[in-house]
């Protein structure tokens, strides 16, 4: 689950990561209200107005923006917010700005020296170890650091069972060419952010630009973390954080409906019990000339309740030219899933793409007798292959 920039930097500050203050606001008269309170809170003079979106470039595409003083925080604010923001890592039609965050401006006035640095924290799944991933070439893409001047970023790696030793934070204070005060708060900064990251149960903290002040201040400027969905279970806090404004609407429906959808942009809807069988299905799909639409696992109990919401969920997406729906039947009898598909099929009156089934497993036949005799344009396979080449068929 993604957060807010906003939302990261709460996480962050929690485990005591130095951030750039800011109160996030709703409506240019709260960003007005939020900038008052910051400038009583950390004697800033100017504030940043940043526009919150699961999307990173922000300011490349105009969505952060330096506010001189409160008209100016308000005129921004009423800018950004309700504007359609198009940045590097968006779609086209770029992201609604529901909500800003203001900022104390931590770029000192006059300040001809701010150092901005890369860092973030990631599992290297290579080696099965948390890595701090981090670069003197703060500020940037860091795609375009990798390709331009690799040898400006570096890797620290943390053994699990010893965790982040000092030596460790030190080194990453050192290779960032850092000394006397500045040091020191940095070998902080990284502790405490690799703390954050553990507790959290993250799996990406992404803070591009970490800010050297010319007072030798460290402190985070962005913030992209991403939690671990399967630990949010002990985080209610953290679930709670989740904005569905952001994500892909069918994908909040099926995670409703309990079922494990994955949008995609093929043209071969599937529908599949188990998420192996979810896998191979949609090789299958490759090897047959399409490409999959989605990832569809309505797990063991694919009653015909379950099985008409993943037609529905399929559905919504216009680009799909066929269904192919691949179930084994172990613990739930494949004429059980027919029943359901053809149930499913008539309560939704007219789906008009082809649809492939295949049930194998328990009661195969019954299930191959009750499609073929439902009188409905689905057909079926009974092996792997004949799906395959049926899908072919419709798609050629
Ligand atoms: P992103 O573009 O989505 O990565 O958003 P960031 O939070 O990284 O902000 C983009 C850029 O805005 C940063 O790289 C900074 O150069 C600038 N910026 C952020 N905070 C401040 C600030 O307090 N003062 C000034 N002057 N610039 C800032
Ligand atoms: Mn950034």
């Amino acid at each position: 689950m993604n957060l807010h920039e906003y939302q990261g930097k709460e996480i962050l500050n929690s485990f005591g990561v130095e951030i750039q203050r800011g109160i996030v606001a709703q409506t240019p008269a709260e960003a007005v209200e939020a900038a008052k309170k910051l400038t009583e809170e950390t004697g800033t003079g100017w504030h940043v107005i940043k526009a919150q979106v699961h999307a990173g470039g922000r300011g490349k595409g105009g969505g952060v923006k330096l506010a001189k003083n409160l008209k100016e925080v308000e005129e921004i604010a009423g800018d950004i917010i309700g504007m359609n923001l198009v940045t590097p890592q968006t779609s086209k039609e770029g992201k609604k700005v529901n909500q800003v965050l203001i900022t104390e401006d931590v770029y000192y006035p006059g300040d001809s020296e701010p150092e901005e640095y890369y860092m973030s924290v990631l599992l290297n799944r290579a080696t099965g170890k948390n890595m701090i991933m981090y670069s003197t070439e703060g500020g940037m893409n860091i795609e375009t650091v990798a390709e331009e001047t690799p040898h400006l970023i570096f890797n620290e790696e943390v053994d699990p069972s010893l965790g982040l030793m000092p030596f460790q934070a030190r080194r990453v204070a050192f290779n960032l060419g850092l000394s006397g005060k500045a040091f020191k708060q940095m070998t902080k900064f990284v502790t405490a952010l690799y703390k954050a990251y553990t507790e959290s149960d993250s799996s990406l903290f992404e803070i591009n630009p970490v800010l050297k002040t010319s007072d030798d201040k460290i402190i985070a400027v962005d913030a992209k973390v991403t939690l671990d969905d399967n630990a949010l279970f002990r985080h209610k806090d953290y679930a709670a954080m989740r904005d569905i404004r952001e994500e892909n609407p069918v994908e909040v429906e099926a995670r409703e409906a309990g079922l494990s959808y994955v949008d995609l942009d093929g043209n071969v809807g599937c529908m599949v019990n188990g998420a192996g069988l979810a896998m191979a299905t949609m090789d299958l799909i490759k090897q047959a000339g399409g490409e999959p639409a989605n990832f569809l696992d309505v797990g063991g109990t694919a009653d015909a309740e379950r099985v008409e919401t993943a037609f529905n969920l399929i559905l919504k997406d216009p680009s799909v030219k066929a269904i192919l729906v691949n179930i084994f039947g172990g613990i739930v009898r494949c004429d059980r899933v027919a029943q359901g598909i053809v149930d499913a099929y008539k309560n939704m009156g007219n789906i008009d793409v082809p649809i492939i089934v295949r049930l194998q497993g328990t009661n195969a036949d019954k299930a191959k007798e009750l499609i073929d005799n439902s009188g409905l344009a689905v057909e079926s396979a009974v092996e792997f292959q004949e799906a395959a080449d049926k899908v072919h068929a419709v798609l050629s």
